[in-house]
């Protein structure tokens, strides 16, 4: 069965957006951006970080200066005890660029591309998965993806959510930072986790005594 996943914009959502962050020191870890992915960690929830980063099209960094910027960033999140499931960028621009990387390409937000290859790749959930970002560009390509959104007000996020309307984008919340957003989409991601095993396959297992049989689900009435 496909499982849902929280597709997370990294600069300004669980990193200071300094502009154009080209050097692993330049990495600052946004207050409780670190607790928030070790929450999902915990249960089991993948976390797929999904990035537009145009600076290599500009020229102002190598593609491989993605790649080291992600490691930093692995090792800050390790403190924590936090991982990113799988990184995925963008290093395209549509107008600005040079050689290959100027492209008008599927992957760069708003489009979804990042997120539906992930997702075919990792056997995601997109209507049961979120995308959370600081731009509504973020929310934009997860509505494209098919999946719930939540906007946070870090980063770019408090101006973007002055001109975001009611209802755009799938938009699920907005919240001041990554910490309570996922706090807000972890129990609608795990309800179906709590739930007791089949009453079949609990039966079906030898040597174990089934457990008494649970009352009728109390929600949905
Ligand atoms: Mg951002
Ligand atoms: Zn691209």
């Amino acid at each position: 069965m496909k499982r849902p996943a929280v597709f997370v914009d990294r600069d300004g959502t669980i990193n200071e957006d300094v502009g154009y962050l080209a050097r692993p020191s330049q990495l600052r870890l946004i207050a409780g951006a670190a607790e928030a992915i070790a929450r999902l960690n915990q249960h089991g929830v993948p976390v797929v970080v999904v990035t537009n980063q145009a600076g290599v099209a500009r020229g102002l960094f190598a593609e491989s200066a993605i790649g080291n910027v992600h490691a930093r960033l692995d090792k800050l999140l390790a403190r924590h005890g936090a991982c990113v499931d799988r990184y995925d960028y963008c290093p395209h621009h549509p107008r600005d660029g040079q050689g290959a990387y100027q492209i008008d390409c599927e992957c760069r937000k708003p489009r979804p591309g990042m997120l539906l290859r992930v997702a075919e790749e990792l056997g995601l959930d997109l209507a049961r998965s979120y995308m959370i970002g600081d731009k509504l560009t973020d929310l934009e390509a997860g509505a494209h993806a098919g999946c719930r959104t939540i906007l946070v007000r870090s980063g770019y996020g408090a101006q973007a959510a002055t001109t975001l309307a009611p209802g755009a984008y799938n938009v699920a919340g907005v919240f001041d930072s990554l910490l309570p957003a996922i706090e807000f989409c972890l129990p609608r991601l795990t309800g179906q986790r709590q739930a007791p095993p089949p009453w079949h396959a609990v039966r079906a297992m030898p040597g174990v005594s089934p457990a008494p049989r649970q009352s009728p689900r109390r929600r949905g009435g």
